[in-house]
């Protein structure tokens, strides 16, 4: 067997142009974006660890909106900061004391990377909505690539969700196949939503 033989370079190749492109490419996670989805964003409390991706525009865009303790109270928001304290620091090391508010702030950088308590620390906010109850990673997901807020009704939903079917759809972009993945993306978000009984 000639192992040089261009039989095996055409093997190789095909093969290769086949599988890496989809493991490379991550694409941006808002709805309608073909950016690359270079910067990840936590998706939020009780989902640490877990990401989405955006390309550098809607990172932004998300982090504008993002409310670490989006659903809790402002009493709960509280005794979770009182627990985080004590929880995250069980020794104050003697002689370097320091004044309340210089541990309020080197506790805070701990927690809250993206700066949302100490906003809320410093102005008081009006009260929060009532929320639902929280939604599963799958499902937030859904609500994220549809460009929805979690807080979404039904109709906003389906409303929602006509709109992208129309705008990504073949027939409104001139026979174009090219948004047919996002089309896709958009019909599995829209069935999600509904298997959790949201829609
Ligand atoms: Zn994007």
């Amino acid at each position: 067997m000639n192992l040089n033989s261009p039989l095996f370079d055409r093997i190789r190749t095909q093969r290769e142009s086949r599988e890496t492109p989809r493991e490379t490419t991550i694409r941006c996670d808002s709805p309608g974006c073909e950016a690359e989805g270079a910067y990840r964003a936590p998706m939020g409390r009780l989902r640490e660890g877990q990401y989405l991706c955006f390309c550098l525009e809607h990172v932004r865009e998300y982090n504008a909106t993002y409310n670490y303790f989006n659903g809790m109270d402002d009493a709960s928001v509280a005794r979770y900061m009182k627990d985080a304290t004590v929880g995250h620091r069980p020794t104050w090391s003697m002689g370097t004391r320091r004044g309340q508010a210089g541990f309020r702030e080197d506790h805070m950088s701990a927690v809250d990377p993206l700066g949302v308590y100490r906003q809320r620390f410093r102005r008081p906010q009006p009260a929060a909505p009532r929320r639902g109850p929280q939604h599963s990673p799958v499902t937030i997901r859904a609500f994220v690539a549809m460009g929805l807020e979690e807080t979404a009704d039904r109709e906003t939903i389906r409303a929602r969700y006509k709109e992208l079917v129309k705008r990504h759809h073949p027939d409104a972009n001139g026979g174009d196949r090219s948004r047919e993945e996002k089309l896709r993306e958009i019909i599995h978000a829209y069935k999600t939503l509904r298997a959790a009984r949201l829609v």
